[in-house]
């Protein structure tokens, strides 16, 4: 029996968390649930929107599932997402993006995985005011923080048999910044002679994304860079609905789709779960349940494939809930 947090969270998280429980029921792996409201939905209980039970449940169970959470305007907080990632110190985030058949994208055989630095960088929450007209913020890269999500990434590559690891970077211009960052991936590189390394400044990266996709695999980056690469990573499989994530510690991980909260969309039972649905994918993989993993990847890839159960962003009619119990119906 597994005890895992659950953050069903903002506005369109409950529904799609919902339909994701029906799923994970359906393999048949015995799970019990932990759950907590975080996010704009707690705040009217508990004043915060991260309350503290909600980080002592995740490093007790050191397991989560999470919605997307609405950042609220005009709190102490920038973002509870940020938030949360810095207090468990969840370093690694881990957002593959792959094609699957019966989606109309521009691509049919992507495979790739941004592997994104996550707690330092222009994201560390360094910045200030520089009297009423300029404001600074600062870039932090450390070479610790270097080391170990570039070990993540090439540790990563190995164990899932990818061939090559990417390193992304503008140290053209940021030389100490990206220049650390860099010299430190290609020290690491040099432990892992079997897989290919090479590095690219991340403007021509993207474009190289754009016009050859296929010539990639494994990404690894700072944090900003990721962020924006993996929502068009995200853009090239079928957009923000199809786009799964973790969120990796040393001995905590968070699992959640990349996408927002939709608040325009809250409780109408409308948005594709297949994000959330993959993230709980990577979950179980990560639990060692690659039979349910496959399980329900496998379920998932038919009924997209067949378009008949699907969501309206994948051009079909059907709630969220109806998507998840054609999923279950091809996992019997
Ligand atoms: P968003 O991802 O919530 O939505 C943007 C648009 O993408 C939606 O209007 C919708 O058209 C589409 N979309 C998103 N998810 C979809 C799905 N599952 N199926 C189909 N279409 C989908 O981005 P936003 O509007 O910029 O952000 C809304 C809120 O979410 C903000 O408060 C933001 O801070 C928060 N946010 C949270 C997370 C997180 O919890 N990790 C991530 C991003 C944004």
């Amino acid at each position: 029996m597994y005890k895992i947090t659950l953050l069903p969270g903002d506005g369109i998280g409950p529904d799609i968390t919902a339909a994701t429980k029906k799923i994970l029921a359906a393999t048949g792996v015995a799970i019990e649930w932990d759950e907590y409201l975080a996010g704009e939905s707690a705040i009217p209980e508990f004043g915060t929107p991260l309350p503290e039970q909600v980080l002592t449940s995740i490093r007790k169970n050191k397991i989560a599932l999470k919605g997307p959470l609405t950042t609220p305007i005009g709190t102490g907080f920038r973002s509870v997402n940020v938030a949360l990632r810095k207090e468990l110190d969840l370093y690694a985030n881990v957002r593959p993006a792959r094609t699957y058949e019966g989606i109309r994208s521009r691509y049919d055989n992507i495979d790739l995985v941004v592997v994104r630095e996550n707690t330092e960088d222009l994201y560390a929450g360094v910045e200030h005011m520089v009297g009423e007209d300029a404001a600074e913020t600062i870039k932090i890269i450390t070479r610790k923080g270097s080391e170990r999500i570039c070990r993540f990434a090439f540790e990563y590559a190995k164990k899932n048999n990818r061939r090559k690891v990417t390193a992304v970077h503008k140290a053209n211009i940021m030389k100490c910044t990206d220049g650390l960052f860099l010299s430190v991936a290609q020290y690491i590189a040099k432990e892992y002679p079997e897989i290919e390394f090479e590095d690219r400044i991340v403007d021509n990266m993207c474009m190289q994304l754009v016009q050859k996709p296929e010539l990639y695999d494994v990404m690894v980056m700072p944090n900003l860079y990721g962020d924006i690469i993996s929502d068009l990573c995200a853009g090239l499989v079928g957009g923000l609905g199809l786009a799964p994530g973790a969120n990796i510690g040393r001995d905590v991980a968070v699992f959640e789709p990349v996408h927002g909260s939709a608040p325009k969309y809250a409780g109408m039972d409308k948005v594709n779960p297949t994000a959330i649905i993959l993230s709980a994918v990577l979950m179980l993989r990560y639990l060692g349940e690659m039979k349910a993993a496959d399980q329900v990847e496998n379920a998932l890839a038919t009924v997209i494939r067949e378009g008949k159960t699907v969501t309206y962003d994948l051009g079909g009619t059907a709630k969220g809930m109806e998507m998840a119990e054609a999923i279950i119906a091809k996992m019997r």
